[in-house]
């Protein structure tokens, strides 16, 4: 057998005003350095291909940090060499495609469907395709035409990407060998929303999936979460089920999880806390360290970093002993790194990107490290997940110690604060950019968690997201959708 594996990733927020341009992807070719536990779906697909003794090719995988629309000419010509090398390495046998699914570029609403349909037409309906995405996805009816397998993470945090990547080589392997007939179904939840895997009811739920898994005929089971931020018309949340040739059985199942999933909507609703009431929160914790997720500024979802309406916040009532990262100003990065470490400096702060980053902040601040090439280890259900950040430099202003990056990406690890000396069990507050990524990490250590909506461009407030061609026949704008 000859297995082919390749991929472009990023989620696009299409409110975002930066686009994804070439310079923002990180692209891996054959050849380059490809260090173990930067992209663990590919470390999964080569080790599942040597175990069998199979021929194994590397196409390329380009990555991107979430921001707006990819340019078109720098989608085109990644998917392109991506799909270039797929031709050039037929005959094969089974392809599998590490996507988003979330994608959007200049003229493609779906940069996902369109590589899958491609893929498909390059190999022929012969070859078995296998397309692992990120659950802030959308899957459409043309991708499972194309493909023999989709599988998505489970987790948000995103603590499984290698374990899915397993599920779906035995599934694809499984069905190149003749062994089984992946036939996949999908139900639409009508629902849009973020949803935590950490907490019930979704813990229960996936859990639940899980356990379904394997048993009667089913091969895999899957929650699309969707993407609030992509105003597309195939944004949603839907269940995804794949069973061994049995479709029916697949569209009972889909349906089933599908309605279960939505059954638990009202319990799913999460109140978004202010920054008032999320500092209320923190400070009437009898310990530290209490940790708050700024989500609204949570580079993972599409916003720039550099918001300061918690740090002013902060600033204002004199709150001390505090930890926030990562706030993205490559320009701030650079003054201080002149600086070096040691300098106090009058520093302009953040507030950079647009009205959602609120305003600079003319600050007083002494530097007091700096780390060239800073690495997030994020916890995962296998080895950790090296997380490159670029420059970052620790400033300290009244008793607050503020990280700042030179490249934008969220918080993931406490090593945000530990790589500068700073213990975080010590602070008092530790503020993290993140929606949810930052969970994993920082559960262990936090005395309490608090999710905030500060303003910000991506505050979980669906309501007021100004959609253009999302169908909001679902919950919530419509309590009942299937009434
Ligand atoms: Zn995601």
């Amino acid at each position: 057998m000859k297995v082919f594996a390749g991929g472009i990733s990023t989620e696009t927020n299409t409110f975002s005003p930066m686009p994804t341009g070439m310079r923002d992807f990180s692209v891996i070719r054959p050849g380059d350095d490809f260090a173990e536990g930067m992209a663990p779906a590919f470390d999964q697909f080569r080790l599942g291909a040597q175990e069998r003794n199979w021929e194994y090719v590397f196409g390329l995988y380009a990555s991107a940090q979430p921001a707006g629309i990819t340019t078109r000419a720098t989608y085109e010509s990644l998917r392109d060499e991506l799909l270039d090398r797929l031709q050039a390495a037929l005959p094969v046998d089974i392809v599998l495609l590490a996507l988003h699914g979330a994608m959007v570029a200049d003229g493609y609403d779906d940069c996902e469907t369109d590589i899958i349909n491609k893929a498909r037409r390059i190999v022929g309906p012969q070859a078995k395709i296998g397309v692992e995405l990120d659950l802030h996805c959308d899957v459409t009816q043309s991708m499972i035409d194309s493909a023999d397998a989709i599988v998505l993470y489970k987790e948000y945090p995103h603590i499984d990407i290698a374990n899915r990547a397993v599920d779906l080589f035995h599934i694809i392997a499984d069905a190149a060998e003749g062994k089984t007939d992946p036939t996949m179904a999908l139900f639409d939840c009508r629902m849009i929303g973020l949803y935590l895997t950490s907490f019930e009811p979704m813990r229960g739920f996936v859990d639940e999936m899980m356990a379904m898994e394997g048993k009667d005929g089913i091969l895999s089971i899957s929650l699309v979460h969707c993407f609030p931020w992509g105003d597309v018309t195939t944004c949603g949340a839907q269940a995804l089920v794949i069973t061994d040739g049995d479709a029916d059985r697949a569209a009972r199942v889909a349906e089933e999880v599908g309605c279960k999933f939505f059954s638990l909507r009202h319990e799913l609703d999460q109140e978004p806390l202010s920054i008032d009431e999320a500092l209320a929160q923190a400070l009437a914790a009898p310990a530290g360290p209490v940790v708050i997720a700024d989500r609204a500024d949570n580079a993972g979802g599409g916003a720039p970093s550099d918001s300061t309406f918690m740090l002013k916040a902060l600033l204002e009532r004199g709150i001390d002993n505090v930890g926030l990262a990562m706030m993205w100003d490559p320009i701030a990065v650079q003054v201080a790194i002149s600086g070096g470490e040691g300098a106090n400096l009058d520093l302009r702060l953040g507030g950079k990107m647009g009205p959602m980053s609120g305003d600079p902040l003319d600050l007083r601040v002494t530097v007091t490290g700096i780390i060239e090439d800073m690495i997030q280890e994020w916890p995962q259900q296998g080895d950790p997940l090296r997380v490159p950040c670029g420059e970052a430099v620790r400033l300290h202003c009244n008793g607050i110690d503020i990280i700042v990056g030179s490249k934008r990406v969220q918080v993931f690890s406490p090593d945000v604060f530990s790589n500068f000396g700073i213990d975080p069990l010590r602070k008092r507050l530790l503020v993290v950019k993140s929606a949810q990524h930052f969970y994993a990490g920082f559960a262990p250590i936090a005395s309490e968690i608090v999710y905030m909506a500060a303003p910000g461009a991506v505050a979980p407030r669906y309501r007021e997201i100004p959609y253009k061609r999302v169908d909001l026949r679902k919950y919530p704008w419509v309590d009942n959708p299937f009434a």
